[in-house]
């Protein structure tokens, strides 16, 4: 956990990781490129929600994935969130629909709109449905869902998929395909190596 973050997902009470805010800025041998600061805050960012993610498994025994959201004007970490399933002992408890409920209680769908989630891994359409309705305006992930399924077979041999199924219609169709009204740009993989890392020690 970061010494500068105090980011609390408790195993007993809360039914929400703790939000926090925090300014995630360029290092100072960054380069005045936009595209070169851009890739740069994207790499911080994500790196943070790896680090989410680990937390998650390995502080509070959840599935490993983080989330969190950035306003687009300020850059600033607004929200973050681990995987709860075990904890809150609901199995829909995932990082992102985590963050999209915070995000729908504490802010308009107005600022959301002009908000950026940052996801470890590709979000499934149950969370892609939640970040519709909320109207967060754009996702970055790392991990694909499918290097997701891919790890989770050979490394359970299919007997997890079985039991639990896996969900393979991709969120890019609910986000640029098939809703109306709200076209979320959907960037990724970013640091896919890093996060599919943290899958691989997993499951
Ligand atoms: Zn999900």
């Amino acid at each position: 956990m970061s010494t500068t973050q105090t980011i609390t997902t408790s195993t007993t009470t809360e039914t929400t990781p703790q939000e926090l805010v925090t300014t995630i800025r360029c290092c100072s041998g960054c380069s005045s490129q936009q595209s070169d600061e851009q890739k740069h805050l994207h790499e911080k960012l994500m790196k943070r929600a790896i680090d989410l993610s680990k937390e998650s498994c390995n502080d509070h025994g959840n599935h490993p994935f983080g989330a969190l959201l950035i306003d687009n004007d300020t850059n600033e970490i607004i929200l973050e969130a681990h995987n709860t399933v075990h904890t809150e002992n609901d199995r829909t408890r995932h990082a992102e629909l985590n963050l999209s409920s915070m995000a729908s209680k504490k802010y308009p769908r107005d600022y959301l709109t002009n908000c950026t989630m940052y996801t470890s891994t590709e979000p499934c359409i149950m969370c892609a449905g939640a970040i519709f309705w909320v109207g967060i305006g754009k996702v970055v992930y790392a991990c694909p869902a499918s290097r997701l399924r891919e790890i989770v077979r050979r490394k359970q041999d299919g007997n997890n998929l079985k039991n639990s199924g896996s969900l393979t219609i991709a969120c890019r169709e609910i986000f640029e395909e098939r809703s109306e009204g709200l076209n979320i740009p959907l960037i990724g993989p970013i640091m896919e190596e890093e996060a599919a890392a943290v899958h691989e020690s997993y499951w």
